[in-house]
């Protein structure tokens, strides 16, 4: 009997409007830069998208002084009422483009358009709206009956949900009054030039926002900038550190959103099934490029073997492949620097005596990818379950009662997420009590929402974004 069979669903690529090369976006022109122009490429096909111009120290000057004039003429004496209109306004145009952004993002970075389409770009659009909401209210946020904008911020943002992350410093940062100079991740500038084309158009008062695409020294040389009165940082704990040298003593603002490795506890009584899906998108959204993804599995000794064998079963239906098939659940990796850190790290995880399952799915020839992986028999001490491998791999380890559970989890220098699973409302309280984790999810993993915040403990950073608590690190008070 033939094998019932998935056939291709693919979204068209026209629909992500490429043009073959991007500028960037300053003082609310289009303009070249005078940096090195860069090449963005297809982590699918490895074939080149489009040529991006780069930002110099010069051009990051003009930036600056843009977003300043701009914050000191415009948008910081301007009422809330009317910022919160353009924040709208902006959603609304995001809702609008909501398919060619996705499809642009998914052309990008290689994640699948399910998930493009169905969290990345609504979330993104969501922040705005969320944040617009504010924009008048300011005064109920629990900072003080009139608190102020700080002035100019600067931001840089990591690959992994370009047009997210964007968003959300974007959205809390003119919704508070600032203006801002952004810079996308080398790898994934597009969707974020998009979203300043949505900003002209929507009529946004030239020098609120700037985009300013480049590498990391772009990023370095903008944090660095004195004009600057916060800086916001997503990306990785080593970058996190450097800038946070590099601003002690300043008296600018800072927030940084950095690494995890979560820890995703499941409880001898939990129902098994629904936590191989909570596990299983925990690990795998996103190809694993997710700072809160529930990489490390601990999961009660008397049913681990029972867990295993259903997460084998469920993860070997996964579906690996070109981002744009509408059934693809699994992606490209982003860049071919971040493949060889997943391959190098789950060699060692071998090396160093874990077990190693790969799913029997078929992975494509072309592109860059790599086929969910699990190690079993994984040991504290192991590279696996210490480094954050931000990749499709999962490190299963056991535990025997509550506190060893909650003492593994906490044995991190990670602190930004984990997930419970169990059916017992008192032992859900309990041990989400004892979590040193900015984010606790419940029977659930990666639920995203503006209105909740997220930041992390210890090495994952200091700082909420979204949320009330969000708010803060854009307001002075
Ligand atoms: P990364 O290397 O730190 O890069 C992040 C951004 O910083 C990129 O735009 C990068 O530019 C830029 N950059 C590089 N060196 C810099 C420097 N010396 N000074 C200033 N900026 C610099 O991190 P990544 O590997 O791209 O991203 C993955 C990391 O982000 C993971 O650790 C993940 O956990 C973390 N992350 C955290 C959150 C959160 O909310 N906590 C969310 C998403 C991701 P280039 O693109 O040119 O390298
Ligand atoms: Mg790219």
């Amino acid at each position: 009997m033939a094998a019932w069979e998935y056939a291709p669903a693919p979204e068209s690529a026209a629909t992500g409007r490429l043009q073959p090369s991007y500028r960037m976006f300053l003082g609310g022109e289009f303009v070249d830069g005078s940096g090195e122009p860069l090449k963005t490429l297809n982590p699918a096909t490895e074939e080149v998208l489009a040529e991006v111009s780069t930002a110099n120290p010069s051009d990051i000057d003009d930036a600056v002084a843009a977003a300043r004039n701009a914050y000191e003429q415009v948008w910081g004496p301007m009422p809330g009422v009317e910022r919160a209109k353009y924040l709208f306004r902006i959603a609304r145009m995001m809702a609008e483009r909501s398919r060619e952004l996705a499809v642009l993002e998914t052309l990008d970075n290689g994640k699948p358009i399910r998930e493009s389409r169905d969290t990345d770009i609504p979330l993104a659009g969501a922040h705005f709206f969320y944040h617009a909401g504010w924009a008048d209210k300011l005064g109920y946020a629990g900072y003080g009956p009139d608190p102020k904008p700080l002035g100019v911020v600067g931001s840089v943002i990591p690959w992994n949900f370009p047009l997210l992350m964007a968003a959300w410093k974007i959205a809390p940062a003119l919704a508070a009054g600032n203006t801002i100079v952004l810079k996308p991740a080398e790898t994934t500038p597009l969707t974020a030039l998009v979203l300043a084309e949505i900003c002209q158009q929507a009529g946004l008062p030239p020098g609120v926002v700037n985009v300013l695409p480049g590498a990391g020294d772009v990023g370095a040389a903008l944090v660095g900038h004195p004009g600057l009165d916060k800086v916001a940082f997503t990306g990785s704990t080593d970058v996190g550190k450097q800038i946070q040298r590099t601003l002690a003593g300043t008296g600018r603002g800072l927030t940084l959103e950095l690494g995890g490795k979560a820890a995703n506890i499941v409880y001898d009584d939990a129902a098994l099934d629904q936590a191989v899906e909570g596990v299983v998108n925990g690990i795998f959204f996103n190809q694993g490029h997710v700072c809160c993804a529930g990489s490390r599995l601990l999961v009660q000794e008397s049913v681990a073997e029972e867990l295993i064998e259903l997460l084998q079963a469920r993860i070997s239906t996964l579906r690996i492949g070109d981002p744009l098939d509408k059934n693809t659940d699994v992606g490209a990796i982003n860049s071919r620097a971040q493949l060889e850190k997943i391959t190098e790290l789950t060699a060692a995880g071998e090396t160093e005596g874990a077990t190693r399952w790969t799913s029997p799915c078929p992975v494509p020839q072309r592109g860059l990818f790599f086929p969910p992986t699990l190690f079993t028999g994984v040991e504290q001490s192991m590279r696996i379950a210490r480094e954050e491998i931000f990749g499709p791999v999962l490190s299963v380890l056991t535990f025997r009662t509550p506190d060893e559970a909650v003492a593994k989890a906490n044995d991190t220098r990670y602190g930004l997420s984990a997930g419970i699973w169990t059916e017992k409302g008192s032992r859900m309280l309990w041990t989400a009590q004892r979590l040193r984790a900015g984010v606790v999810w419940e029977n659930t993993f990666n639920r995203f929402d503006p209105t909740a915040p997220f930041g992390g403990y210890k090495e994952s950073g200091f700082g909420r974004e979204g949320g009330r608590a969000g708010l803060e690190a854009y307001l002075a008070h």
